[in-house]
């Protein structure tokens, strides 16, 4: 399933209130933001969150292990900027 999207309901019931527009907003951040913590959580690449030396995509903010995308520990120090190989 694409990553993008999958929070937003298809038909979005519109409250009547400020109040209850408020607390809906508050939802569906709330889902957002637990969706993207298990995305850090987990490795993109082998869906594991075995310990070891991680690299996060500047582009996508998905989350790998080094040895999962052929990255070394010198070539790691060496890069500023990473694109996962979705980004790329
Ligand atoms: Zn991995
Ligand atoms: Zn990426």
């Amino acid at each position: 399933m694409n990553s993008c999207g999958k929070n937003i309901p298809k038909k979005v019931m519109f409250p009547s209130s400020p109040r209850a527009m408020v607390n809906l907003r508050n939802k569906i951040g709330q889902q957002i933001l637990n969706e993207s913590e298990n995305i850090v959580d987990l490795c993109a690449q082998c869906g594991s969150t075995a310990d070891g030396n991680w690299i996060g995509c500047d582009s996508c903010w998905r989350w790998y292990h080094c040895h999962c995308v052929g990255i070394d520990s010198l070539r790691l120090k060496a890069l500023k900027y990473w694109q996962c190989p979705v980004c790329m």
